[in-house]
């Protein structure tokens, strides 16, 4: 897959074409970073939070789920660290007008030089195959250890500079490092300035300006940790446990770019892990490995994924790590992993004057539990999965086709029903088979067009399987099943479709769990 501009146009066309995604308020020139999910995004976003679900709720028995409300109490976020920390550092580029996020324009600068580093890598790995080494080639080669020590050089002032909010120095290492401007080249740049990314709005009717000043918001983790003693209590958790929600979170974005990868209104899937103190670390690991256990579990090869270790810390952290993806734009962070400390049920302790701690039995005293928490964007997998999925391909006959190579498990249509011809009585056999199946999977009909263009259109959607009707159905009660990756048909009795079609969902994931 090629990993570049063109394949994003690509996606964000099909997406619209096919009734993936649209632009938000499209018939007024959209919204920026605001994008409504269309006939078939729907059901693969929908499909996408069940198995995100099911694997983290259902199948663990000491992990519950709940629903929070979106409006929470204000001193909430002064709590959490919201109000006075969350915020970005963004610079203009005076020749483009286009404003860009300081923290991003270091990061890309810095992934060139990984860049790098990893071409040297695959130079010389190529050259020794098998008995390369390639942790001791990174400790000893010359040039690597150069480029390693530049990007540790780079990222300590960037560090210093922004724990002293020191902006001067943060544009000074910008002109330093000779950071362009993508769109106009130049390095005309503003000074660095600081926003907040919260929405507010007013709850209730009075105008006074602070009275009902509240947020939307910026993560469904909060609704977790405000429910921390209601949900251990009514469910009788004992440590470890977690809980788990998904939902909508806002953010001002700066720069939301990148379709749906950076939004301002998008969904989470969140679980927090509540550990003895001590144990998190240990907890970590397991969570660290667990969820890329989840993502490969849906039959994406292991190299479109990779960890990120942090080396700067959020205040409430220590320790964390970013599974990343291998979207169109290069690797970006999908989902984050990161061990919270007992930072949030403390400061919620202190802000609320309620006691958030768990006793336990065994040790005969209680405690603030430390938190795991894995965190990831509903919407970011889903362009995960699109990205993925999208291929164009040449046939053996010459001709091309579009197709969306969407998990089965994941896909928003798993059977087309399809009549070979709109006549003999094919339609009605075709719509029994419908009305037999169709509380079984997600199935659709169609009967326009040719057999063959009706097969183009359920590629391009990403409907793994098409159920032909013809001739032969009407004598002996057997039809064809079309597999869409492999386009490899198979006679098979119309009694066995519901089985068939599981069965090969089935085979097609390895339960993550
Ligand atoms: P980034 O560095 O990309 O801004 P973040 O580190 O602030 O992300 P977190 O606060 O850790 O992100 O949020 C957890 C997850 O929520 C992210 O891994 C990502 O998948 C998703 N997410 C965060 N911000 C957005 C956004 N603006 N649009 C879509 N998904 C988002």
């Amino acid at each position: 897959m090629a990993n570049n501009e063109t394949l994003l146009k690509k996606i964000i066309a099909h997406s619209k074409e096919y009734g993936y995604i649209f632009p938000s308020s499209e018939i007024y020139d959209s919204l920026a970073a605001v994008y409504d999910y269309g006939q078939y995004g729907v059901e693969l976003k929908n499909n996408i939070r069940n198995y995100w679900w099911e694997s983290m709720v259902h199948y663990h028995e000491n992990i519950v789920g709940i629903d929070s409300a979106i409006f929470m109490h204000p001193t909430v976020w002064k709590a959490s660290g919201h109000t006075d920390a969350f915020n970005d550092i963004f610079i203009d580029n005076k020749d483009s007008k286009k404003r860009y996020r300081v923290d991003l324009l270091i990061e890309e600068h810095i992934a060139k030089i990984e860049d790098k580093i990893l071409k040297e890598i695959s130079k010389v790995s190529q050259k020794y195959g098998d008995t390369f080494d390639e942790k001791m080639f990174r400790t000893t080669n010359k040039r690597i250890i150069e480029y390693q020590n530049t990007i540790n050089e780079i990222n300590k002032k960037f560090n210093e500079a922004l724990d002293k909010k020191d902006f001067a120095e943060i544009k000074k290492i910008i002109e330093y490092l000779g950071i362009v401007c993508p769109v106009s080249g130049s390095k005309n740049w503003t000074e660095p300035r600081q926003f907040n990314l919260m929405f507010s709005t007013q709850i209730g009717s009075t105008s006074n300006e602070d009275n009902g000043l509240i947020y939307l918001r910026p993560e469904t983790a909060q609704g977790i940790f405000v429910n921390f003693l209601n949900v251990q209590k009514s469910g009788r958790m004992k440590i470890p446990f977690g809980i788990a929600q998904t939902g909508k979170a806002f953010r001002n974005e700066i720069v939301a770019r990148q379709f749906i990868f950076r939004m301002r209104e998008f969904e989470q899937m969140e679980m927090q892990f509540f550990v003895k103190p001590g144990t998190e670390l240990e907890w970590f690991s397991y969570w660290k490995e667990q969820r890329l256990k989840w993502h490969l579990s849906l039959g994406i090869p292991s190299n479109m994924f990779r960890y990120h270790d942090h080396e700067r810390l959020a205040h409430y952290a220590n320790a964390a790590c970013d599974i990343e993806f291998n979207f169109p734009m290069g690797f970006k962070e999908l989902e984050g992993i990161h061990s919270r400390t007992d930072f949030d049920l403390k400061s919620h302790e202190e802000y609320s004057g309620k006691k958030l701690r768990y006793f336990d039995n065994e040790l005969n005293e209680s405690y603030i539990p430390y938190v795991i928490e894995t965190s990831i964007g509903l919407d970011r997998m889903f362009l995960a999965i699109l990205s993925y999925s999208y291929k164009e391909e040449k046939l053996d006959d010459g001709s091309e086709r579009v197709v969306l190579n969407i998990p089965s498990l994941l896909a928003p249509i798993k059977v087309a029903i399809l009549p070979l011809v709109k006549k003999d009585g094919m339609p009605e056999k075709a719509k029994n088979i419908f009305n037999s199946i169709k509380t079984d999977f997600l199935c659709q009909y169609d009967e326009k067009d040719a057999i063959g263009r009706r097969y183009r259109r359920q590629d391009a959607i990403g409907t793994p399987y098409c159920i032909t009707i013809d001739t032969q159905t009407l004598e002996d009660d057997t039809v064809t099943i079309r597999e869409r990756d492999s386009m490899k048909q198979d006679r098979i009795t119309i009694n066995e479709i519901s089985n068939t079609v599981n069965k090969r969902i089935k085979e097609s994931y390895k339960l993550a769990c």
